[in-house]
């Protein structure tokens, strides 16, 4: 060990980052960690943390709407978006702080400079030169927004990581894409009184989800005035004075204030040197790694968004500890990447765990479906013309629940506990055994037939 000027050198101060560097330091390891832009990650830092403010912030909208059906008058309210940017960006400036806090604490390094890999031993700091030696070598470095598609004056356009800072909220938007981001930015933009429009190159929007979800979420927005492009992609984008115009593929032309990709994001390994020294990367430039997190070249692993094995801070943080347990604790601990519970934190709210009903049709001879939608107790008064929609997935051979999907309220925090019942491998009539909760709308899991 003494060969080494330290244990583990990890480039990247992100939630996998971050979790790897203070377990390995727990357990004795010499730890020095890099991060070239903000301690915290894109979770923190213009992500997960800042977005879900800013939804809490458009849901005060439908709060001050409904208000009135429950015998409330109010006063006219308005919005004001630098008071926002300016609140969110102090709670993540605490936040990030806690997270150098804890650092230190734990008596890890923290180098504030990019860092590369020079060897399967070495790491360079570009801030001063130095070369550090390194027993381990943890790549955390996460991922980075995909700007697709290359047409004249893409440039004009903004990513994720900018608008979160924009001076003024833009009246008119189009967002391009049709996954997590697009469509949570468009809800919430929508809410605050922007005009959105989203184009993408799908028939709907976030593929991979459930289709009976994704029909139920594309309307739910559609009528909350969103306006969909499907498969109609924009083809140029031109400066008009303050505005951009873009031209879509379709023929129309569209006049906004932001055009904003939500493309999709790439693995963050660009320059860091890994290629030449062998370690294997996949086409989009993710580090290859085995269930362990190693990659091709044994004392270089990698962690969370750079593996592109499931882009989530939560599946992130534990990739990040299983990795300190097997290389610091000498227990090999794999990381399971399935029935991972996740939330879209659009208005209404998706949530969901398991497999959709085509993936588990495509796995399972006999699948049963139960769903349902209903009017929820509160937009009985509210006069709020909203739906729940829910749908159990279930093996009809063993009655396990394969998977669970939820538009509604709260959904996000009924697919955390869902996910424990369908991880631990609950059948229908576990469901059906467990007395509701009433009233909610969650008790509808537990008396759906
Ligand atoms: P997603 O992968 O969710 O969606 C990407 C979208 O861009 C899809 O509609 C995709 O279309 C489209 N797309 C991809 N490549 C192209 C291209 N070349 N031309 C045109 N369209 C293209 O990515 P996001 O950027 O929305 O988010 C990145 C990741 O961050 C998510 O996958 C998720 O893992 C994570 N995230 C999680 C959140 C949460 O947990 N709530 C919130 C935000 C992000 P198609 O479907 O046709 O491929």
């Amino acid at each position: 060990m003494a060969d080494y000027d330290v244990d583990l050198f990890i480039i990247g101060a992100g939630s996998g980052g971050v979790r790897a560097a203070r377990i390995a330091a727990g357990y004795g390891a010499k730890v020095m960690l890099a991060e070239e832009f903000r301690v915290g990650g894109t979770c923190v830092i213009r992500g997960c943390v800042p977005k879900k403010l800013m939804v809490y912030a458009s849901r005060f909208a439908d709060a001050f709407a409904d208000a009135e059906g429950f015998g409330w008058t109010l006063g006219s309210a308005a919005f004001d978006w630098s008071k926002l940017v300016a609140a969110k960006e102090k709670e993540i400036t605490r936040l990030s702080a806690i997270y150098r806090a804890n650092l230190e604490k734990a008596g890890i390094t923290l180098i504030e400079s990019r860092a590369l890999v020079e060897d399967e031993h070495k790491v360079r700091l570009l801030a001063d030169g130095r070369t550090i030696s390194a027993k381990v070598i943890l790549v955390a470095t996460g991922a980075a927004p995909f700007l697709g598609p290359d047409v004249p004056g893409r440039e004009l356009a903004i990513t994720s990581n900018e608008i979160f800072d924009l001076k003024q909220q833009p009246k008119r938007i189009l967002i391009v894409g049709g996954g997590y981001i697009a469509v949570e930015f468009g809800a919430l933009l929508r809410r605050l009184g922007s005009e959105v429009t989203i184009a993408l190159r799908g028939e709907n929007i976030l593929r991979g989800f459930d289709d009976d979800l994704r029909a139920a979420l594309r309307d739910a927005l559609s009528e909350t005035g969103i306006v969909f492009k499907f498969e109609n992609m924009p083809t140029r984008l031109e400066k008009k004075g303050e505005a951009i115009s873009v031209t879509l593929a379709k023929g129309e032309t569209l006049v906004v204030d932001q055009v904003l990709l939500a493309t999709g994001r790439h693995p963050n390994t660009r320059g860091l040197g890994l290629e030449k020294l062998g370690v294997r990367l996949d086409g989009v430039g993710a580090v290859c790694v085995d269930p362990y997190s190693q990659s091709s070249v044994p004392s270089i692993y990698a962690v969370g968004d750079v593996t592109n094995r499931l882009a989530l801070t939560p599946v992130a943080i534990r990739e990040g500890h299983a990795f300190a347990d097997t290389v610091f604790s000498g227990t090999a601990r794999a990381i399971d990447h399935s029935n991972v519970p996740t939330a879209v934190f659009t208005t209404p709210e998706l949530g969901t765990v398991g497999l959709t009903e085509a993936e588990a049709r495509l796995k399972h001879a006999v699948v049963d479906v139960f769903q349902t939608q209903f009017r929820p107790l509160k937009a009985t008064l509210s006069g709020r013309a909203e739906k729940v929609f829910m749908k159990i997935i279930v093996d009809g051979e063993t009655d396990r629940v394969l998977g669970v999907h939820i538009l509604g309220d709260d959904a996000g925090e009924m697919a955390q506990l869902l996910g424990i019942a369908v991880k631990m491998g609950a059948t229908k009539a576990d469901f059906d055994a467990t007395t509701a909760v009433h009233p909610t709308s969650a008790e509808e899991l537990v008396t759906l037939h």
